[in-house]
């Protein structure tokens, strides 16, 4: 565990939690401010589900999404930015198609054990990394120096998805579509997403991405959130 680490180790600090709890942003802003890397799980597997649906394989499909996993080389560039078979996916990677099926292609352990390695390998290198997704606290990283799960209720979560694409008139869709997302991955048979037992609850309602990293930066000068 992190005790044991030696100093030259890089280091890793996990953030989990639901779809739309700001994750991303909060992960994005503590790794600037810390100058370590960004670590966004869920772009990789949005990119391998990219290459599902370009290659026109059946989304329920394990074997099938496997071996597109295995064939896809998914990277993240020193800017955070995916990288699929080298080349930026930017916008693609966050399209309706992707959103819809991306929980369906992340629950096979297929493609699971292709994407998992690689996170790590990613994390190994530089100083270390902010990562975010909804298994870093409990499956990929497990030893994390310092593990964060970000909580909001799905009202605050569904306004600020909608927010942040411009779209406020669409929240309560959007709730819709979080709840369905937030069923599937809490309940799938491979990494469900679950609140790791040694992870710091941080309540994000009524707070700003300045202010949720305030406190996870707070909380970190106080050896919270440590292993
Ligand atoms: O974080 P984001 O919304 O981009 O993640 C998209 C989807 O990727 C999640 O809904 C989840 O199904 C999957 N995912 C995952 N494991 C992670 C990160 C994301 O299964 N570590």
């Amino acid at each position: 565990m992190g005790r044991e680490r030696v100093s030259s180790r890089a280091m890793i600090i996990a953030i989990d939690g639901p779809a739309g709890a700001g994750k991303s942003t909060v992960a994005r802003a503590l790794a600037r401010a810390l100058d370590l890397s960004f670590l966004d799980t869920g772009a990789m597997y949005r990119a391998v589900t990219l290459a599902v649906l370009r290659a026109g394989a059946a989304v329920e499909d394990g074997e099938a999404c496997g071996v597109i996993a295995r064939a896809t080389r998914v990277d993240i560039a020193p800017d955070g930015e995916v990288l699929l078979d080298g080349v930026p996916s930017g916008e693609a990677v966050r399209s309706p198609r992707v959103d819809e099926a991306v929980s369906p292609v992340s629950a096979h352990p297929e493609v699971r054990r292709e994407v998992v390695p690689v996170q790590r390998a990613v994390a190994a290198r530089g100083r270390g990394v902010v990562a975010e997704g909804r298994d870093t606290t409990t499956t990929v990283f497990p030893d994390a120096d310092h593990k964060f799960y970000l909580a909001a209720t799905p009202a605050e979560r569904a306004r600020r998805r909608a927010a942040q694409i411009g779209q406020p008139e669409r929240a309560v869709e959007i709730e819709g579509e979080l709840a369905r997302r937030d069923r599937l991955d809490s309940t799938r048979a491979t990494s469900p997403l679950t609140l790791a037992p040694d992870a710091e609850v941080v309540e994000t309602d009524g707070l700003s991405v300045d202010e949720v990293v305030a406190a996870l930066l707070a909380r970190l000068a106080e050896g919270g959130g440590a292993d």
